[in-house]
This record gives C-alpha cells, sequence and structure tokens, in this order.
C-alpha cells in the first residue's frame, strides 16, 4: 500500500473560512506562504457540495463548500486530487465533531482562537491517514506511457456511486485517461480521452 502520509507532507496548507474570513489555517513548519488571493477567488464560488480544483504552476488546490464552510487544501503537484478531497472530508468530519460550527456561526458567537490547537487534529490525521482507510491506489495501465500508473481514489467515491463501473478521468503529463472502476475496485476498462476546456 502507498504510504500516503508521506505523500501528504506536501499539503502546503488547509484552510477552513466562513463567506467573510479565515477560521483556521494549517501551514508545514517555517511555511510563511499566504495563499489569501487564492483564497479570495475560491470564497467567490457559491456552489456548494461539489469538489473543485484549481491547477496553478506548481501547485493544486482544491477547495468545497459545505453548509457555511469553506474547505480549502493546496500542496504541490506531488498529490492527487482524489487525495486531497479525501483528507478534506476527513478534515470536516473532525472539526464538526470537536466544535459545533454551524450554531458559533448562527449566533455568532466564537473567536478564531478557539481553533487553533485544530492544527494538531490535523497532523494526526496526516500521520493517520492510512489506518483511516479512506482511500485505495489502483494500478491502471497507460497506453501513452507505456507503463503502470498508481491511481489513488476515495472509497467514497466508489462506495457512495449510484451505478458501476464508475468512471474516473486522470490526467498526467499532457493526456489523459479515462478508466471504469467497478465496486471491487477492479479496473473494468481503460481508454485514452481528448479532453478540452
Ligand atoms: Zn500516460
Amino acid at each position: 500500500m502507498v504510504d500516503y502520509s508521506k505523500i501528504l507532507q506536501n499539503l502546503e496548507f488547509f484552510n477552513i473560512s466562513t463567506d467573510s474570513f479565515t477560521i483556521f489555517e494549517w501551514k508545514p513548519p517555517k511555511s510563511y506562504k499566504s495563499y489569501i488571493l487564492d483564497l479570495n477567488i475560491v470564497k467567490k464560488n457559491p456552489t456548494s457540495n461539489i469538489f473543485f480544483h484549481i491547477f496553478k504552476g506548481e501547485m493544486k488546490i482544491v477547495h468545497i463548500r459545505l453548509k457555511n464552510l469553506i474547505y480549502t487544501a493546496g500542496s504541490n503537484n506531488e498529490v492527487q486530487f482524489q487525495l486531497l478531497e479525501a483528507l478534506i472530508e476527513q478534515v470536516s468530519v473532525v472539526f464538526n465533531e470537536i466544535y459545533d460550527i454551524e450554531s458559533y456561526i448562527k449566533y455568532d458567537n466564537f473567536s478564531t482562537s478557539m481553533f487553533s490547537s485544530f492544527k494538531e487534529e490535523i497532523d494526526k490525521i496526516i500521520s493517520n491517514f492510512n489506518s483511516l482507510n479512506c482511500v485505495r491506489d489502483l494500478k491502471v495501465p497507460c497506453m501513452v506511457c507505456n507503463g503502470i500508473l498508481i491511481v489513488i481514489v476515495k472509497r467514497s467515491f466508489i462506495e457512495d456511486a449510484e451505478s458501476y463501473p464508475v468512471p474516473l478521468v486522470y490526467n498526467h503529463k499532457g493526456h489523459a485517461i479515462l478508466c471504469f472502476i467497478d465496486k471491487n475496485y477492479d479496473i473494468r476498462g481503460v481508454e485514452l480521452v481528448n479532453v478540452t476546456g
């Protein structure tokens, strides 16, 4: 099994915001970078419950709006989007277990210092990531690279699917493959697909 905790060492920030301000931010030790411009773009997106991906040169950013909060994770290109999504899913569950954040926001009754110890929870989630069992790594052949790629998928993506096999596009090195994954995580087909945007 892939060491997901090691891959997640490439995480550059994790931010939890309301529409108006950041309530929590995690960064690796000795990181003084600011992601405020990226976060301003993220906050302008009004859509809820859908993960959005931003490619930004050397960085990947994933964000989702869930109820009154916006969760954003950024990393270098070593981390696949599905792994960042799985991290956000885990963090949002733990954050809402520890804090009754929706009622704090409703009654406007909190100070962001309440959340500073949550940094330790993020460190814990990252270091225990393999035991959380929320992702799988699949071996997928690519007909362009002529090699086997390791594709990380969230369990929630496969297990919550409405039908099988589930299609997933893996975009890498300037080309993309479409893989079909069944409910046992077996690869049922791989096609080269054209991409535009
Ligand atoms: Zn390839």
